[in-house]
């Protein structure tokens, strides 16, 4: 991305933030023929590096741990298993939440954002998450179904060439994919002791 120095035309459209969201407004605004600005308060990050190595990454872990620096960070799984640069500072990104709702706030900032944080699984929502309550009991039912989602998802699976295997799970569903993506030997044997 690169940086503005000097504008003299007006935007039509300002979009904070360049994660899954604000990226996916800014290509609709812009393909309407907005002049549209994206601020992102992270840097760049390169995919080849944003993972670090095992031993960086572990100082890192350490680092954050005795200075408490990332202690609400830290509390999800992947904070260990990745590069916990990844993952914002709680001392400098403080916010609060009503006493008897607290709330874990797990962010990053960087271009792209959150999604550096995990490895790409863009699972479909199906109706068996939005008929919960009638289904198991527990929480509510969403107001939409998937039958209302279907033709977004396949929108943007084909425009970010999603890759996958064709299961025909009903709460897994399948997607618009555009090639079938072979699985890594750790994978296919997980896949054959789970089935
Ligand atoms: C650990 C973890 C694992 C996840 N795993 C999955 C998964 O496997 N599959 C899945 O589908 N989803 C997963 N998610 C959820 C997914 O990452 C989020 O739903 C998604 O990233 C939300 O997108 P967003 O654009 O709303 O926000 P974000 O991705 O948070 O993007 C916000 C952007 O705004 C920027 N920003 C913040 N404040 C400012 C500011 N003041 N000014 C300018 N820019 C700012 C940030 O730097 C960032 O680039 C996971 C989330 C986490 C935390």
């Amino acid at each position: 991305m690169a940086a503005i120095t000097k504008q003299t035309e007006p935007f039509d459209a300002v979009v904070v933030g360049s994660g899954p969201n604000g990226g996916l407004a800014a290509k609709q605004l812009s393909e309407a023929g907005l002049r549209t600005l994206v601020i992102e308060a992270g840097s760049a990050v390169r995919s080849d590096k944003c993972y670090g190595s095992l031993a960086t990454n572990f100082v890192r872990q350490l680092h954050a741990h005795v200075t408490g620096r990332q202690h609400i960070q830290e509390r999800h799984a992947i904070f260990w298993q990745t590069n916990p640069r990844l993952f914002v500072d709680d001392t400098r990104h403080v916010y609060s939440t009503p006493r008897d709702k607290p709330f874990r706030w797990i962010r990053g900032r960087q271009v792209g954002d959150r999604s550096h944080m995990w490895e790409g699984g863009m699972l479909r929502l199906s109706d068996h998450e939005f008929n919960v309550a009638r289904r198991d009991g527990v929480g509510e039912d969403w107001p939409i179904s998937y039958a209302d989602l279907a033709r977004y998802y396949d929108m943007l699976e084909t425009f970010f060439r999603a890759h996958g295997e064709r299961d025909g799970l009903g709460q897994l569903l399948d997607r618009a994919f555009c090639a079938a993506s072979s699985m890594s030997f750790s994978e296919r044997v997980r896949k054959q002791v789970a089935t």
